[in-house]
């Protein structure tokens, strides 16, 4: 054990716990929480958990052509996202790219042409200095080797999400995103990422927003996402069982459907 950690015990980034000898930033039922999502059993393009067909995408149009998140938004992986944002830690980047590159890989989806995250208004991006999912969309650019999409702007003078309460989130509407370069979307398959889906209306408004310019496709991917009731309560106890036997994620592409993925980084290297 090292001076500091007399002076400073180690402590648990998503619980607070104690850590243990061998175990750094998170606890090991902490580290299990940060497995990702099952992707078998849910449907490819609203990601609720479904038997059969989904009853849901089959009356209403969805923005995406798929959407999927990588945690859900509890536990461990909602303690370091809050964390990262609310501290700017550079540090976790590599960390949640990397999380979003296994789940891509799960996912099976077709190489993007275009990365593309929800632009920051002007006064948050003036005021933050910071765009926590912007860095992470470059980070993923990089280890993919996948060009970020960056003419469009989000319009100034409507009031911050986080603000507004959740009917006034669904009523915004496309137009809070302007698209300044709509030929570079032209036939080309889109990779839309953000951190949290809550209610899903940023990732959408600028889905539709990009629409305009006539992608090929367009794939959402989200850190984390606020399950659906109807998720939780079918998966609940199941979920736990699976965590409980998971195995500790290595970051090792299997390469099959994204043959360029090359990652680097091993678990080891964040905890
Ligand atoms: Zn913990
Ligand atoms: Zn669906």
């Amino acid at each position: 054990m090292a001076l500091i950690d007399f002076l400073i015990p180690p402590i648990c980034e998503g619980c607070h716990q104690l850590l243990q000898e061998n175990e750094r930033r998170l606890c090991r039922s902490c580290l299990l929480q940060m497995e990702p999502l099952r992707v078998e059993g849910r449907c490819q393009t609203c990601f609720n958990v479904v038997e059969g067909s989904c009853f849901a995408c089959s009356t209403q149009f969805s923005p995406f052509d798929r959407y999927a998140a990588v945690w859900p938004y509890l536990g461990a992986p909602k303690g370091l996202i809050k964390r990262y944002k609310r501290e700017k830690r550079d540090l976790d980047i590599p960390l949640f790219a990397n999380y979003l590159l296994v789940q891509l890989e799960r996912l099976s989806w077709p190489l993007p042409d275009l990365i593309a995250t929800p632009p920051q208004d002007l006064i948050k991006r003036i005021w933050r200095r910071f765009d926590p999912i912007g860095e992470i969309g470059k980070e993923l650019s990089q280890l993919i080797k996948v060009p970020l999409f960056k003419a469009a702007r989000r319009l100034a003078g409507r009031p911050s999400q986080g603000s507004l309460s959740k009917k006034e989130r669904l009523t915004l509407t496309e137009e809070d995103f302007i698209v300044l370069d709509k030929a570079a979307l032209r036939g080309k398959r889109v990779l839309i990422l953000d951190d949290v889906f809550t209610t899903g209306a940023t990732l959408k408004s600028f889905a539709n927003a990009l629409w305009r310019g006539s992608p090929l496709s367009i794939y959402g991917l989200t850190l984390a996402w606020v399950e659906p009731e109807s998720c939780q309560d079918q998966e609940g106890s199941e979920e736990e069982e699976s965590r409980g036997e998971a195995e500790i994620i290595r970051f090792k592409g299997r390469g099959d459907t994204l043959p360029s993925l090359l990652v680097q980084h091993e678990a080891n290297d964040f905890f």
